[in-house]
């Protein structure tokens, strides 16, 4: 059976893996690195392939890299990314090709990951998929019959700025106000606590003696802490509006829901199952299933790889 080296470059590491052509992960390796210069990256990737590639025993011949960042697909270069403030036009593709020895496809990370679900992870078996990460940010990726949609300038997905506060809003990093993604992010159960508190709301969170994590805030709602569960039914209630829109756009067989909000507890997913089905009753049973995603961090990897497996000529 053939095999295929997968790439992941994100802001904070790069991981690698030799991946089956069922999704089966033979080897995985990651590294952390500060998002730097390029020529750092190529470096790690390229001592990662060979690691990857000795203790599988396997060798590869094609790779598939996602990659953090506006992407253009079909000539392989990376235009800019916020995580990676030094990048500029890197014709990445080409680059890696020419120190892994195997012909690179490049893709954004974000569809990578949905790829990866919807070959190998929470979304087989379903014609259309749309995958939903939840981290420092929302990541999206929408996948078609089996392509991934990309639009038609590669803007696609960025679902993270659909606005839906027009009372003013919070500012989002992408220029606009009222967008989903500062209202719905791990971070934001943290600091939607800290204000509540600040404005004078009690919770049993004020007596925690390390710093406040959006499990922390996740473990204090399924304790019945009254502002936790506030503050997680807030987020939850938003993310259910979220998943609400992408059905009435795109009717996908499934959205994933991956990334670090699952630390937050099954009181801000059940929630937002709960606001998404008032939504979406016109459906009447037919409506799109909301599950999480299997792949975790190898998500990435798993679907650049086969993503370049399915382009093998
Ligand atoms: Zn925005």
């Amino acid at each position: 059976m053939s095999t295929s080296l997968g790439i992941d470059i994100g802001g904070t590491n790069i991981k690698a893996a030799v991946v089956h052509e069922d999704g089966r992960v033979a080897a995985f390796e990651t590294s952390a690195w500060s998002g730097g210069a390029v020529i750092d990256a190529l470096e790690t990737v390229e001592r990662l392939a060979a690691e990857v590639g000795s203790s599988s025993g396997l060798s590869f011949d094609i790779c598939g890299c996602g990659c953090a960042g506006l992407v253009d697909h079909e000539a392989g270069v990376v235009h800019r990314s916020p995580n990676l403030p030094q990048w500029h036009d890197v014709r990445l593709a080409e680059e890696l090709a020419g120190r892994l020895g195997v012909p690179v496809l490049l893709e954004n990370d974000a569809n990578a990951a949905a790829y990866g679900e919807y070959a190998a992870g929470a979304a087989r078996g379903a014609t259309n998929a749309v995958m939903v990460t939840i981290g420092t940010g929302i990541g999206g990726g929408i996948v078609l019959g089996g392509s991934i949609y990309r639009g038609s300038h590669g803007f696609a997905a960025e679902i993270g700025h659909s606005v839906i506060d027009l009372t003013g809003g919070v500012q989002c990093g992408c220029g606009s106000t009222g967008c989903v993604e500062p209202l719905v992010n791990a971070a934001s159960l943290v600091v939607q606590t800290k204000q509540r508190m600040d404005e004078g709301a009690e919770s049993a969170l004020a007596e925690l003696a390390g710093p406040l994590t959006a499990r922390a805030v996740g473990e204090a709602a399924a304790a019945g802490d009254q502002l936790a569960r506030s503050v997680t039914a807030d987020v939850g209630r938003t993310l259910g509006v979220l998943l609400s829109n992408i059905v009435a756009y795109l009717d996908p067989d499934v959205i994933v829901i991956g990334g670090g909000v699952a630390a937050a507890g099954s009181s801000l997913m059940d929630t937002a199952r709960g606001e998404f089905a008032a939504r979406t009753s016109i459906y009447q049973g037919m409506a799109t299933r909301i599950v999480m995603a299997e792949l975790g961090r190898k998500a990435g990897v798993v679907g650049a790889a086969l993503l370049a497996a399915s382009a093998r000529p």
